[in-house]
Order: C-alpha cells, then sequence, then structure tokens
C-alpha cells in the first residue's frame, strides 16, 4: 500500500495531488490502480474504511454498493450535477482529476458486476472528461465503455430521480421514489447512483486500503471532504479532514478575520446558517453539527461578511429555489412562492411576520416528492433563528448590515 499522500487538516490533497489532468500525471501522483480482479473485496474495503457519500446526503457507501451488488444487470453512475449555484467541487474536481473519478467508476462497476456506466455532469466539463477517456482507451488503461449525459442546468439536476429521467430520456426532474434505485433504477434495473467526489475516495480506498483513508478525519467520520467557499475573500475549492474546526477553515482558506464575518451558511441552499457567535462550535463532523441543526450537505460554505444582510441573502435565495421547483407537488406549486415573498417583505423593508414565515416552513416540510420544500424551509427557519436580533430592526424598517456597513442608521426602502 503507498502513503505517500500525506494529510494535513486543512488543505490537504488526497483527491487534488496530480499536477495536471493527464494520465501520465495521474500515474505519477498516484501510482498503479489495481487490476479488476483484485477488486472482489471492494465493497468490503469500502465498508471497514467507512465512506459516506459526499453528494449532500452523506450514506453509507459500502451498504449501497451491497445492495446493488445483489441484483442483476447492474448500472453505475458517476453523477458531477451539482445544481447547487454555490458548489463547484465537483467541477473542479472533473477538471483536475478526471482518471481518479474514472478509475473509481471502473472500480465501482468491477465491485457490483456492472458493465453499463454512465457519467452525467454539466456540458463544460465534459470536455476534459472526453480527453480523459480517449486517453485510457488509446493507451489500454481502461477499456470500459462509459457513455456521458450532460446534465440539466437546473437546481435540482443532480437529484438522484431527476439524474434517472435525464438518463432514460425525460425531464430531467425528480419522481416519487416508491422503490430504491439500488433495486430498480435505470430501466428498472438496479443503478448505483454515485457523486463523482465519492467515486474518486473510492478509487483511492481500492489503491491503498481503508487503513490508509482512516489515517485522515476521525475515527467516526474518516477522510477527508471538498469544500466550495464562496463569499468575500473566501473563494475556491479546498480539502479539508473531517473533524476540521469550520472557523479554521475559513481563516487559512480565505484570509479573513473572524470578526469580518456575519455569519457563515453550511451546507448550500438547503442548508444551515450559523452565525459568528456560533463558528467555534461547528466542525466538520455531522454528528458535531446536529446540536447546531446543521449538515454538511455537498460541502459549500458561503461567508456573509459583517456588510450583507442574511434575511435578505436568504431571501433571494428563497425567491431563486421557489422558481426552481418543477411545480408538480402542492408545497413547490403553492408554498414556495408564498414562503419566498413573505420572506422578500421582511427582508426589504415591506412589513412581512416571522411567525407567519415560520408557519409556512412547516407547512412545506416533508410534503413533496423530494426533499426541495424540506431544505428550503430549513434554509427559512435558521435564518429566523440566526439573524433574531436583525429581525427587529427590519421590522422597524432599518437593517444592522448597512448601517455597520455606512455608518449610520439608513431605513430600507
Ligand atoms: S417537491 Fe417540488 S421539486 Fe420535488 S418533485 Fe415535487 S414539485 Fe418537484
Amino acid at each position: 500500500m503507498t502513503t505517500h499522500l500525506s494529510p494535513a487538516p486543512v488543505g490537504t490533497r488526497r483527491l487534488l495531488a496530480a499536477t495536471d489532468p493527464s494520465l501520465p500525471a495521474h500515474l505519477a501522483g498516484y501510482g498503479p490502480r489495481p487490476p479488476e480482479p483484485e477488486l472482489g473485496g471492494l465493497i468490503a474495503a469500502v465498508e471497514a474504511a467507512g465512506l459516506r457519500g459526499r453528494g449532500g446526503a452523506g450514506f453509507p457507501v459500502g451498504r449501497k454498493l451491497a445492495a446493488v451488488a445483489e441484483g442483476s444487470r447492474a448500472i453505475v453512475v458517476a453523477n458531477g450535477a451539482e445544481g447547487e449555484p454555490d458548489s463547484s467541487k465537483d467541477a473542479v474536481l472533473l477538471t483536475r482529476a478526471p482518471h481518479l473519478v474514472l478509475d473509481g467508476l471502473s472500480a465501482a462497476a468491477a465491485a457490483v458486476g456492472a458493465r453499463e456506466c454512465h457519467l452525467y455532469a454539466p456540458a463544460p466539463v465534459l470536455e476534459p472528461i472526453r480527453r480523459a477517456l480517449d486517453e485510457r482507451r488509446a493507451t489500454g488503461y481502461d477499456t470500459r465503455n462509459i457513455e456521458i449525459t450532460a446534465a440539466a442546468d437546473s437546481f435540482l439536476a443532480g437529484e438522484k430521480t431527476a439524474v434517472i429521467n435525464r438518463l432514460a430520456g425525460h425531464a430531467p426532474i425528480p419522481a416519487d421514489q416508491l422503490i430504491s434505485t439500488s433495486r430498480a433504477g435505470l430501466r428498472r434495473r438496479p443503478t448505483l447512483i454515485q457523486n463523482v467526489e465519492t467515486l474518486a475516495h473510492l478509487a483511492l480506498i481500492a489503491r491503498y486500503g481503508p487503513g490508509w483513508f482512516r489515517s485522515a478525519g476521525t475515527p467516526d467520520e474518516p477522510g477527508t471532504m471538498l469544500l466550495t467557499l464562496s463569499g468575500t475573500t473566501v473563494t475556491g475549492v479546498v480539502e479539508a479532514e473531517f473533524g476540521c474546526g469550520l472557523q479554521d477553515v475559513i481563516e487559512q482558506s480565505g484570509r479573513i478575520d473572524r470578526r469580518d464575518v456575519r455569519a457563515v451558511l453550511l451546507g448550500g441552499y438547503h442548508g444551515t446558517w450559523i452565525p459568528r457567535a456560533a463558528l467555534h462550535r461547528a466542525t466538520l463532523s455531522a454528528q458535531a453539527l446536529r446540536p447546531l441543526h446543521a449538515h454538511l450537505g455537498a460541502g459549500v460554505v458561503r461567508v456573509l461578511p459583517r456588510s450583507e444582510c442574511g434575511l435578505r441573502a436568504t431571501a433571494d435565495i428563497t425567491a431563486y429555489l421557489a422558481a426552481q421547483s418543477a411545480g408538480r407537488c402542492g408545497p413547490c406549486r403553492n408554498g414556495l412562492p408564498e414562503l419566498a415573498a413573505r420572506m422578500h417583505d421582511l427582508a426589504y423593508g415591506a412589513g412581512g411576520d416571522p411567525r407567519e414565515i415560520t408557519r409556512l416552513a412547516g407547512l412545506v416540510d416533508g410534503r413533496g416528492a423530494c426533499h426541495h420544500p424540506d431544505g428550503t424551509a430549513r434554509l427559512v427557519r435558521s435564518a429566523i433563528d440566526a439573524f433574531g436580533g436583525d429581525l427587529t430592526l427590519h421590522l422597524r424598517g432599518a437593517c444592522q448590515a448597512e448601517q455597520e456597513h455606512i455608518g449610520r442608521r439608513r431605513p430600507l426602502r
């Protein structure tokens, strides 16, 4: 087992170790991949490694592999559709390390006995993937046939039933899921849909084993994850170990002083606002984040500077989310536009009642065919909690961010 990739808490380079996206650079960085016949124990190795999905849900990958492997004529899909406007970690990974993702896709296909493989990603990142596939075929490194499909440009494009719909030639919108895709996914066949970062980690477990994987992170949450940082001077994709402090990640990666931060939106547009006062309690850990009602999602970290208003940011995101649903289910058709309108009123000085907003969030929560309404409700509720002090000011027609920004009280309209 190779151990030359030494981990560091923030700025670790497990996934982005290659100097360029070419196959020679990939092999120089990671060494040869194990031959397919040696991948028989991969499911057990992934289970021992404790790898969880990096697409947002955090489901144990070994369990998913085992479920798909039980069926016959399995299909594997590498999902690189981020959808989330603040996320770019999958695009960066596919552009800088396409061979790592393709190694993971091939290894997963071998582990579950799949002959049909798909890679689903936004159109702008398909070119590096095509180049990588050509290189693999031309050199005989990997002759597996992988079908490439351009992902839809929408927030819900990466939702797994939307992915299946797209691959089946239908509109890329979520569907009711009565049976797990592991048993009946694309064309009713057992389908493994894995985020591309998850597959890259899987490729490294296949090379170096579960012990190496566990040498980063914590015993309960091993490994690293890619984070997309945005807001103020904090931008870009960074890799960090589970267990790192969120404040450390922001300060080390973004060179921003914590006093200049108003709050952090963790987990993306379906995520949770963490106010500055609580940031020291936030670590990259699902367990540690639970008391803050927060989750890591797909690793989106938006830093809100003191000069920006959290209620306005939330109102703008809620309006975007309301517009992104397919409007098939009641909560999306009726509830989200209403929620967005009330948030807008509150944030932009047209009145608004936080209790009514909380009531509307409760009405849409858990009532859709997919988790879109739930995620939107979570975002709105967390804004009401995190920016409680600002609510009072907004109801009086003022805004703290504007006051701090220009140094005097100014009306919202
Ligand atoms: S809950 Fe909303 S986004 Fe999800 S399937 Fe229904 S209409 Fe579409």
